[in-house]
C-alpha cells in the first residue's frame, strides 16, 4: 500500500480531535508554530504525502538524524515551515504535538509527552500524560500501533527514542525537572 494513503487516513484521527477541547493555542499564541527554526521530523514513508500534495507553505530537507534500516542508512526528512500551514496538510508530528511515540527498554511502544517540548508548551510543562483530551490520547496511541507494525517505522521509532533519552535524563517519571 502506498505509505501517502495510509498517512492522509491517520491525518483524519487528528482532523477535529487535538490535545485539549478548548483551543490551547489561545494559552501560548501557538508557540509551537513559531520561530525560526521550525522544523519537524516526517515518519518513515511521510515524505511522499508532500510529493504529492506540494504543499507552498514549507519545504523539506534532510536532517542530520538517521538510523539504519536493511542495512542502510537513511536520513529524517524534516519539513520547515514559516508558522503558517494549511490546518489539513500538517504532518503528523505536528498533530500529535506536544505528545510523541516512545519505544522503551522491554520494546514496548507508548506515547509520552515530549521531552523537547517542554522549554516551549504550556501542556508539555504543566500536564500529565492523563490530562490530555482521553479521545486525542487515543487516536496517538491507534495512530502508532497501527504505523509500528511496519518494520521501518518501528526501527526508526526506536532510534528516535535513543535520541528522546537523551532529553529525558533531565525530568523525572512525572515529567517534572529532575
Ligand atoms: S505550544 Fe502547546 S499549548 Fe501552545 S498551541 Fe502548541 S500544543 Fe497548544
Ligand atoms: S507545519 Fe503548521 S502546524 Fe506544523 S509547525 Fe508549521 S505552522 Fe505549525
Amino acid at each position: 500500500m502506498n505509505s501517502a494513503y495510509v498517512y492522509l487516513q491517520l491525518y483524519k484521527l487528528f482532523d477535529k480531535v487535538t490535545p485539549l477541547k478548548v483551543d490551547c493555542g489561545k494559552l501560548c499564541e501557538r508557540a509551537c508554530c513559531k520561530g525560526d527554526d521550525c522544523g519537524m521530523y516526517l515518519f518513515p514513508g511521510e515524505r511522499k504525502v508532500f510529493n504529492m500534495l506540494r504543499p507552498n507553505w514549507g519545504y523539506i530537507e534532510n536532517s542530520d538524524f538517521s538510523y539504519t534500516y536493511n542495512s542502510k542508512q537513511k536520513s529524517v526528512p524534516i519539513i520547515f515551515c514559516s508558522g503558517n500551514c494549511d490546518r489539513y496538510q500538517r504532518p503528523l508530528a505536528c498533530r500529535i504535538f506536544p505528545l510523541t511515540p516512545y519505544i522503551d527498554e522491554t520494546g514496548t511502544l507508548k506515547i509520552i509527552t515530549d521531552p523537547r517540548a517542554k522549554a516551549l508548551c504550556p501542556l508539555a510543562k504543566t500536564l500529565d500524560i492523563s490530562e490530555y483530551d482521553r479521545g486525542f490520547l487515543k487516536n496517538v496511541k491507534r495512530a502508532f500501533d497501527i504505523l509500528a507494525t511496519n518494520d521501518e517505522v518501528y526501527t526508526f521509532l526506536d532510534t528516535y527514542s535513543r535520541q528522546l533519552d537523551e532529553y529525558l535524563k533531565f525530568y523525572n517519571s512525572k515529567g517534572g525537572l529532575l
